[in-house]
């Protein structure tokens, strides 16, 4: 199972999909996430960048 890996959005204060998707926990722990972007946020519809300390895994 793959889990999303989320961020709260800076508008909203919502969980939000990265577009990121890590098949598992320690595959998320073992990784390395710094100054992501996306766009398109599904809470607020702007354009964020995140780092690994913001995220957390979904389901
Ligand atoms: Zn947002």
């Amino acid at each position: 199972m793959a889990f999303m890996v989320m961020v709260n959005c800076p508008t909203t204060n919502e969980p939000v999909f990265t577009g990121l998707t890590v098949e598992t926990v320690h595959g998320f722990e073992a990784g390395t996430y710094d100054h992501l972007s996306f766009s398109n946020c599904t809470s607020c519809g702007g354009d964020h960048t995140w780092s690994k300390p913001d995220a957390f895994l979904g389901s």
